[in-house]
């Protein structure tokens, strides 16, 4: 093989082939890890998931080739999929700050403690996400 074929897609080529040509530079589209992708000669499809890990129910969506079955993440199911990997990896090992819960008379209210709150400032705010009665997922923003 001594030059590229217009109408032969890369992936046909093998990888000592691919070697053969020059260096290509090339610019990668900010949508580029964005779905549907392509394997198989075939569009993925979006498929709905569910993993159980630590008693939380997690629900994602892959791009699942209807070929070969194999399932892809775009940039934002990625992002999502690595949240919940780290909240699961933490509840596991046990990663926490325990604090006292307290009580003004009418509101409960809790402490962060000084380590993770340099950067705060009284402009943030806060979102609650409840997962239990008694388990929260605290954001700051
Ligand atoms: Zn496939």
């Amino acid at each position: 093989m001594d030059e590229w074929k217009k109408d032969k897609p890369y992936y046909d080529y093998s990888v000592e082939e691919l070697e053969k040509f020059p260096i290509v530079k090339f610019e990668i589209a900010k949508d580029a890890f964005d779905g549907p992708f392509s394997c198989c000669h075939t569009k993925t499809q979006k498929v709905r998931k569910k993993k159980i890990l630590n008693h939380i129910t997690f629900e994602y969506e892959v791009w699942r080739c209807p070929k070969c079955k194999t399932d892809y993440l775009d940039s934002k199911q990625a992002r999502i999929y690595e949240k919940f990997y780290f909240i699961n990896k933490a509840i596991e090992e046990e990663i926490k700050f325990k604090r006292n819960l307290n009580y003004d008379g009418h509101n409960y209210f809790v402490r962060f403690p000084n380590e993770v709150t340099h950067n705060w400032h009284k402009k943030m705010t806060v979102s609650i996400i409840p997962v239990a009665s008694n388990e929260f997922f605290v954001k700051i923003e």
